[in-house]
């Protein structure tokens, strides 16, 4: 089966080992599933980890799916309540930083930062050697074009299937399993699958400007995605060997990896 393949394919070339364990980040969507439900398949260490953003019946939703999920797959599942450890629900704390930064901060970016500090904190606790998250081809293609048109294709260097910064003793790997493979073929998988799965869209996931671009992504044939996201492999490379070794900070004020002095998660919580 050619979705199959192409996720094994990728787990070769980023030489992914049977022992180490893994994180799966579970949002309860399509993509989380099948990344998980696949890396048990083929005999890999995983624990899944949900974030419960609190908000209200999709959030109830989706951590139903990842229960089943988990049960169904006799794996270990770890939650985290947002409201408990953050104080407010991910609505909630979007607003209070909307409000302090003006309008110009998009949801899923907000949402997005947040989800990435959580993981990587969490991960770090619970001793794992990798994180697993679900996004494909069609995200990636979109989130390389848009920092290509913001101007900053470097945003992208250190993406990838497998994250390129190693080597940090705070900084947890992450990876991509279904990086190269279509969103709509994993679409049908999870329904052919009869994976639990919520279907419907986060209702706060309002960035028009990724709507545009997925507009756009969509016209494309799954060749032509994948022909940009080769684009995109060649390019990383070229400017990881511009950065050789330039490595991370840590943040002056939670002590998390980050680029600058101050990270992208406290920057936002206090202006
Ligand atoms: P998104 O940013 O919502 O497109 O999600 C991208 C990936 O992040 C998903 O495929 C999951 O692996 C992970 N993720 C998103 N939301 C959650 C969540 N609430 N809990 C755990 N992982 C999540
Ligand atoms: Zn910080």
């Amino acid at each position: 089966m050619e979705l199959e393949q192409k996720f094994k394919q990728t787990l070769e070339k980023i030489k992914l080992n049977k022992k180490e364990k893994i994180l799966v980040a579970l949002s309860g969507g399509k993509d989380s599933t099948v990344t998980a439900y696949l890396l048990k398949k083929f005999g890999y260490n995983i624990e899944g980890f949900h974030i419960n953003l609190s908000m209200g019946d999709y959030s109830k939703k989706c951590l139903d799916a990842v229960e089943k999920l988990c049960s169904d797959l006799k794996i270990k599942l770890h939650v985290y309540n947002i409201k408990d450890e953050m104080g407010g629900s991910m609505c909630y704390i979007r607003t209070a930083i909307q409000t302090s930064h003006g309008k110009g901060l998009k949801n899923c970016a907000i949402c997005g930062v947040i989800k990435k500090w959580i993981m990587n904190r969490e991960a770090r606790k619970l001793k794992v050697e990798k994180i697993a998250t679900g996004h494909n081809l069609d995200d990636e293609t979109q989130t390389f074009l848009m920092n290509i048109l913001k101007g900053s294709p470097q945003l992208s260097a250190n993406s990838g299937a497998i994250t390129k910064n190693k080597g940090d003793k705070k900084f947890i790997t992450r990876i991509k399993p279904l990086f190269y493979i279509d969103e709509n073929d994993i679409r049908g998988y999870a329904k052919k699958k009869k994976l639990p799965v919520v279907y419907e869209k986060c209702p706060c996931a309002l960035d028009s400007y990724r709507i545009q671009i997925r507009q756009f992504t969509n016209s494309l044939t799954k060749k032509e995605k994948e022909n940009i996201m080769k684009n995109f492999d060649r390019l990383s490379e070229r400017i990881q060997k511009l950065k050789s070794e330039e490595g991370l900070n840590y943040c002056e004020k939670c002590g998390e990896p980050s680029r600058n002095k101050i990270c992208r998660m406290c920057a936002m919580i206090k202006k």
